[in-house]
């Protein structure tokens, strides 16, 4: 027989994809560039499902089955592009390919048309969990026409994660969608990382505690409402020794954070979209900063490093602000991502359903978290929400965690601990919820500067003052 899908591209994700598609029961056709990898793939793991293995790629593209489904799981860019290219003249018309690399949504929506134009499908796939996702559930975000779906899909939702009964994979639009909702979904995985690394640092401080006491702590928040992937490899990470020197693990590692770009590109599509996503910004931009080692030790050596007291009394209490402060901001934090997934629908008419895409992140990838519910819970029941800090539950949520976020704020300022993403969460916070924002002295600076023109409370239309001359008001 032949095959019912194929994966070029065999390194760690693509590996685990064919395999944990095989472990499911569907027949896959297996190729890399190398061949070696193809050889070891089905040696190591040929016991675990039917592989079709294909030396060229003409051998595997003729393994498959019509219409043919072929996954590309090779490096992002350039040798994407390059394989696709090898690829389009040994396919016929309605056949799929399918991107599952991280690709940036626009490169997507280009090769989306180019494929379409040649009568192929061209599904840009976000796939999230990493290598174990990858062979034993991912969440996985499909983008590409509905009839491609209707192939795809069954085998995609058979090896996805499931929460509940439900597969975290759902068809999340046309051509690019996939991929923007995976790029948000980084975006937000980066203010959720650095929401922890501020509320980590404050503890430390403010306690006085080894790393593995406050990993204790975050075990205990792992109970409630923070629940999280990441909440329990914080408290894993912790509480980790460094064998070598017996030290805490954290303490041992440069404190300079890397990025791969989808932070980045995150940041660069809402300002494009004009969607304040501060939180993951400033993630994105708190990693910048670790990085620039040199600036660090000028200022270290000009301003001096010390920090002063957080002036903990009540032990307790200051845990549970940290806690509240947290959550508060990650409330903020996703609400401006799925603010995000909303506005790049409408730009782009994508259609998508934004409850759905929580749901398919309660599993298999990296944000996966109990409080994702509660977000599909938010827009099953207004799907036209305005924020989702106004749905009743996060409401209430930030309503009741606002003291303890305004003491952790204002006393990370006082004592010289930087709390970016926690004070500008607060400040987003704040500013939405102004009656009145300064922004009415800029419209006049630009008006006075530039004759932007201005629009008053008290009456429609647009005006001009005469700056340099009378000062009269003109009609614009
Ligand atoms: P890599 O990104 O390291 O890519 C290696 C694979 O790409 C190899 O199979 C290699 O073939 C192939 N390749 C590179 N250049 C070419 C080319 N010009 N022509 C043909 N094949 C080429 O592999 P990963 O498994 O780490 O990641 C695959 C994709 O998945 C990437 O887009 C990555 O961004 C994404 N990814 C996603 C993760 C997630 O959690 N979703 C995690 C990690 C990666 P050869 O063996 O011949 O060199």
């Amino acid at each position: 027989g032949k095959a019912q899908i194929g994966v070029t591209g065999l390194a760690v994700m693509g590996r685990n994809l064919a395999r944990n598609l095989a472990r499911n029961g569907f027949t896959v056709a297996v190729h890399n560039r190398s061949p070696e990898r193809t050889r070891t793939l089905v040696a190591d793991h040929g016991d675990e499902g039917t592989f079709i293995p294909g030396e060229t790629l003409e051998e595997f593209v003729a393994s498959l089955e019509r219409p043919r489904a072929v996954i590309v799981m090779v490096k992002a860019g350039g040798p994407t592009d390059a394989v696709i290219d090898e690829l389009v003249p040994l396919l016929e018309e309605g056949d799929i390919v399918i991107d599952c690399g991280n690709a940036h949504f626009a490169d997507t929506r280009r090769r989306e048309e180019a494929l379409r134009a040649k009568g192929l499908h061209f599904v840009g796939t976000g796939v999230s969990g990493g290598e174990e996702g990858a062979l034993l559930g991912p969440s996985i975000m499909p983008g590409g026409s509905k009839e491609s779906y209707a192939k795809l899909g069954p085998m995609f939702e058979a090896i996805s994660a499931k929460v509940d009964g439900t597969a975290c994979c759902v068809h999340v639009g046309p051509d690019g969608a996939g991929h923007f909702v995976k790029m948000v979904h980084n975006g937000i995985e980066y203010a959720d990382m650095q929401l922890i690394a501020e509320a980590y640092d404050l503890l430390r401080e403010g306690l006085n505690a080894t790393p593995a006491e406050i990993g204790e702590i975050f075990e205990t928040w792992n109970q409630g409402d923070l629940e999280s992937f990441l909440i329990e490899i914080t408290a894993q990470v912790l509480k980790h020794t460094d064998a070598e020197t017996g030290k805490g693990f954290v303490d041992i590692v440069l404190d300079q954070a890397e990025q791969k770009g989808t932070g980045r590109w995150t940041v660069q599509s809402a300002l494009d979209l004009g969607v304040p996503i501060t939180g993951i910004a400033e993630a994105t931009f708190a990693r910048s900063i670790s990085g620039h080692a040199d600036q660090r030790a000028a200022a270290a050596r000009t301003f001096g490093s010390s920090v002063g007291s957080l002036e903990v009394t009540d032990r307790e209490q200051f845990i549970e602000d940290v806690r509240a402060a947290l959550y508060a901001s990650k409330v903020v934090a996703y609400a401006q991502g799925f603010d995000q997934v909303i506005a790049g629908s409408e730009e782009y008419g994508w259609g998508i359903d934004p409850g759905a895409m929580a749901t398919i992140w309660r599993g298999g990838c990296i944000i996966r978290a109990r409080f994702l519910n509660r977000i599909r819970e938010a827009y099953d029941a207004d799907p036209k929400l305005p924020s989702l800090l106004v749905a009743p539950y996060f409401a209430e949520a930030v309503q009741s965690g606002v003291d303890s976020w305004r003491r952790v704020v204002s006393a990370s300022a006082s004592a010289g601990i930087p709390a970016p993403a926690f004070s500008s969460s607060l400040a987003y916070y704040d500013a939405l919820r102004r009656d009145r924002l300064p922004a009415a002295l800029i419209q006049g600076l630009r008006d006075n500067f530039g004759a932007h023109t201005y629009r008053r409370t008290d009456r429609d239309g647009s005006f001009h003052t005469q700056w340099s001359g009378d000062k009269s008001e003109t009609p614009a």
